[in-house]
């Protein structure tokens, strides 16, 4: 695909998955995610949310193709998708948290 442009539905997608991502509980189980697979369980047990309410989140986050589930045994092993949507965070948070932008650390005047 060109990277010149989206059709109306494509944004409309895109959108839609970022938008996954502005809720802080569920872009937690994605971050958990990021670095290894991890059983339901283990995640709702790492951040203190119960079990029904991270089987939701996962579930719109495996429709959404941003992490996959594998059944072994009893249990599945959640994960990031692919090294796309890993490489996107892993770039934002960056971006936030290490990179030095020009500008971003001027004062904002009149914020006092
Ligand atoms: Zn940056």
């Amino acid at each position: 695909m060109r990277n010149d442009g989206l059709q109306p539905d494509q944004t409309a997608q895109l959108a839609e998955t970022f938008g996954l991502l502005a809720d802080p509980t569920r872009l937690s189980i994605v971050v958990v995610c990021m670095e290894r697979e991890i059983p339901a369980g283990d995640i709702a047990d790492e951040l203190g949310l119960s079990a029904s309410l991270v089987s939701h989140h996962l579930r719109l986050l495996r429709a959404a193709r941003m992490l996959r589930g594998e059944r072994r045994g009893k249990q599945v092993f959640y994960s990031m998708a692919d090294a796309c949507v890993r490489d996107v965070l892993k770039i934002m948070i960056d971006h936030l948290f290490i990179h030095e932008h020009g500008g971003s650390d001027e004062p904002h005047e009149g914020d006092d």
